[in-house]
């Protein structure tokens, strides 16, 4: 069967399940919320179901106060290597590429290899390191293959399944959980039954192509159907019920789990990784000065605290499109390309017009 007669089998067998009430799932993934748009998808699903975007971009969810300080530390004259979406990410004041442009050296990597060839040419490298269970297990496996004494990193790591939780603590109103199939491949499904199990949340681990999203969605409603809730593995060709085991062995020796601020969203328990004792000569908050006044997370008019816990929609936000831009953005939800307001610029979402 080809693609396009999958798509229309699986939309067809959701709407004949659909109930007849307003239903909602949560996606936690800047990834699934591109193909979404991108494709479509949800012009394929009834029009009671809304599939909306959480805090699933890493970028997004970093706080001011970590952006403020690499910015101190660039300005202190040491190198700082980061992800290229990071440079214009907003601090309290300003951001990496304002640094930049001030003089710092602020250098783009595409992965933590390319930041430790910098550090031989350098005196001290500072690397930025962000992102969910996906990007840890690299930075760990870096850090326990001896890297240089002038290497550092900043670590901005946060974990996916205590984001979730949160939102169900929050009484956002929703019905079930299409989890990330990336962070899955790393985590397996155990972290995700405590949904199921104790807060009868359906949870399905979904994949990214088109066709994964709306067989994960399927899969939703089947449980919504059955009234029988559970975790279920929607990308098997993908995801094992354990995860990788080795990377979150090398998550957990080079890492101490605590208690982390994401940006617009406040402390979550037991959602950050800082580095361990163990590796301190290599934590940048263990050997620099770092002093920084009040921060600032969320800018005059920005949307991105209720966007990034399912409460909004960049069409909630006055600036979106028109003040806030890729361009010219206002709130980190608009800078990276995993950012829900900068998926729906690019891919035509706009502002609902009074006419
Ligand atoms: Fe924030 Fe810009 Fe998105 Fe509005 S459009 S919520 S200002 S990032």
């Amino acid at each position: 069967m080809d693609k396009e007669k999958l798509a229309d089998k699986f939309s067809k067998k959701i709407k004949e399940i659909t109930p007849s009430r307003e239903v909602r799932a949560i996606h936690i993934c800047g990834t699934h919320e591109q193909a979404i748009t991108q494709y479509g998808l949800r012009s394929l699903l009834p029009d009671n179901f809304d599939l909306t975007m959480g805090p699933g971009c890493p970028v997004c969810v970093t706080p001011a106060r970590e952006v403020d300080e690499a910015i101190e530390l660039a300005k202190q004259g040491v190198t700082i290597a980061t992800f290229g979406d990071m440079l214009n990410v907003p601090g309290s004041e300003e951001s990496l590429s304002d640094a930049r442009s001030e003089g710092a050296d602020v250098r783009v990597v595409y992965s933590i290899n390319e930041a430790l060839k910098i550090a031989k040419d350098v005196e001290e490298l500072v690397f930025f390191g962000i992102g969910f269970e996906t990007t840890a297990p690299t930075n760990a496996a870096i850090l326990k293959s001896n890297p240089p004494e002038n290497f550092y990193i900043l670590s901005s790591h946060r974990l996916i399944p205590p984001a979730m939780e949160l939102l169900v603590d929050m009484d956002v109103n929703f019905d079930g959980f299409i989890a990330p199939g990336h962070v899955s491949t790393i985590i397996g499904k155990e972290p995700y039954e405590v949904f199921a199990n104790k807060y009868d949340v359906p949870t399905i681990i979904t994949g990214f192509e088109p066709l994964d999203i709306l067989f994960g969605v399927l899969k939703f409603f089947e449980q919504i159907d059955s009234g029988e809730t559970k975790v279920e593995n929607a990308y098997e060709r993908a995801v094992r019920d354990k995860g990788n085991q080795k990377a979150q062995k090398m998550m957990t020796e080079v890492f101490e789990v605590f208690d982390a601020k994401w940006r617009g969203i406040g402390e979550i328990p037991n959602s950050g990784l800082k580095l361990s004792d163990e590796f301190r000569e290599f934590d940048a908050r263990e050997n620099f000065e770092i002093e920084l006044g009040e921060s600032r997370d969320i800018h005059p008019g920005c949307k991105c605290h209720l966007i990034l816990t399912a409460r909004g929609t960049p069409e909630d936000c006055g600036l979106f499109g028109d003040e806030c831009t890729p361009q010219d953005p206002h709130g980190p939800c608009m800078v990276s390309d995993e950012g829900e307001c900068n998926i729906w610029f690019r891919y035509g979402r706009r502002p609902k017009m009074d006419i």
